[in-house]
């Protein structure tokens, strides 16, 4: 089988190159840029994960073909981490490996330490035009600032892994591979893509984000109008026709709080991604019947605004009646009701929504309605996570704030 292997780094395609070898496992890796209009991929991703990603998809919709793409770096505990994903471009954006072993030896010494641990961490991720597949491999070990031996590449020749006594550029490329990051997430890959061919039901399948998690990571970026995470999101996601249904109920409720054109872009982005993974949507509006919306709505706001529904109400009806009867008939009746998705869900992806938002006071009053009908403080708290993963810090403790404030 062909694939593209997306990336400009030589020493990346050998190494793929040779561990599918010395799996047996027959496949034809063509480097990006020895395929015509090869351009450069910018990195936007805040994870290994999410820059493999968006290497492979990219890479994969240039193309045509199936393609891998290998996220990786080295994070340092006594650097807090970096330079994790910037390792490529430590020392500035077109460093050389040799620039980025300097920096990352003065950043140590200037801080006194001659060796700390480290952790060689490496994403692959494999598409085609039927499916995404994520694997992920770690190497702990130490890194000095005493270069030695001449193989390998990047920091290899600073690195010794646990349980080694040279670092991985003195080491053979066989001894390398015992311990890589990169052979382990190599391996898994293999492992899947051999349970496609066979009719063994054992498929391995890595975990797909777990379906909240998807659900409120869409909204986040629906609300942002970053179609390059939402796309992200829907691929990772998506492992079925139900998938599909639940996240096109998480994108349409966005019209509520972040407006039509948001949610619009987003279901215009979600039609086109599931499209390309081989799926035929068939959305159909049924006919509306107003009465029944005003019903559902008043039981359903009854229960998200237990003990102040009334107050709430009278309150709003004197300044709007208008705002007080859509919010009901339109919100609650029409929308929050339907059926294809639990409110939780639903209330979940609505206070992350308003998080990114800022819109404080419906934010509060969200995670107040969420905790009434059954969503607990630590959903709330992934929510947290999301928001501050995608939209930063400041949108994510607000909304810490709010869930301390009412559990
Ligand atoms: P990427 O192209 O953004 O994934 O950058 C990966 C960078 O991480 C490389 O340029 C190296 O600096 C470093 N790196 C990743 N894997 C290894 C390895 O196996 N040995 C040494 N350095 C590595």
């Amino acid at each position: 089988m062909k694939v593209v292997v997306a990336t400009f780094n030589q020493h990346k395609v050998s190494e793929l190159h040779r561990l599918f070898q010395s799996l047996d496992f027959d496949i034809n890796l063509v480097a990006y840029n020895q395929t015509e209009d090869a351009f450069p991929i910018s990195e936007t991703g805040v994870s290994f994960e999410e820059n493999a990603l968006i290497k492979a998809h990219i890479v994969h919709e240039a193309t045509g073909l199936p393609t891998i793409a290998d996220d990786s770096g080295l994070e340092v505990d006594v650097l807090q981490g970096m330079p994790g994903i910037f390792s490529s471009r430590y020392a500035s954006p077109d460093a050389e490996d040799a620039e980025n072993r300097r920096k990352l030896i003065y950043q140590m010494s200037s801080i006194g330490t001659e060796s700390s641990p480290a952790v060689f961490r490496c994403a692959l991720c494999y598409t085609d035009a039927a499916r995404t597949i994520i694997t992920e491999g770690s190497t702990h070990g130490t890194i000095t600032i005493f270069e030695r031996g001449h193989g390998g590449f990047g920091y290899d020749a600073l690195f010794t892994p646990d349980g080694g006594l040279q670092t991985f550029a003195e080491m053979s490329a066989d001894a390398k591979d015992s311990y890589s990051h990169r052979s382990q997430a190599v391996r898994q890959l293999v492992k899947y893509l051999l349970s496609l061919d066979t009719d063994s039901t054992e498929v391995f399948e890595p975990d797909p984000l777990p379906r909240r998690d998807g659900l409120v990571l869409a909204s986040i970026a629906a609300a942002m109008g970053t179609a390059e995470h939402l796309r992200m999101t829907i691929r990772l996601f998506v492992r079925s026709a139900t998938d599909i249904n639940h996240l096109y109920e998480a994108l349409l409720q966005t019209y509520l709080f972040a407006g039509y054109p948001a949610a619009l872009e987003s279901l215009t982005v979600l039609d086109e991604e599931v499209r390309s993974m081989g799926y035929e949507p068939q959305h159909q509006a049924k006919r509306f019947d107003t009465d029944r919306f005003w019903e559902s709505g008043e039981q359903l706001a009854r229960k998200v605004y237990p003990g102040v529904f009334e107050k709430m109400m009278t309150r709003l009806g004197r300044i709007t009646p208008d705002l007080a009867q859509w919010m009901i008939v339109e919100g609650y009746g029409k929308t929050l009701s339907r059926p294809e998705l639990d409110i939780v869900s639903r209330e979940l992806c609505i206070v992350a929504v308003l998080a990114v938002l800022e819109r404080e006071k419906q934010l509060v009053s969200h995670v107040r309605g969420a905790l009434s009908i059954g969503a607990t403080p630590e959903m709330l708290n992934r929510c947290a996570d999301d928001v501050t993963e995608w939209a930063g810090n400041q949108c994510g403790s607000r909304l810490r704030a709010a869930i301390e404030k009412y559990s």
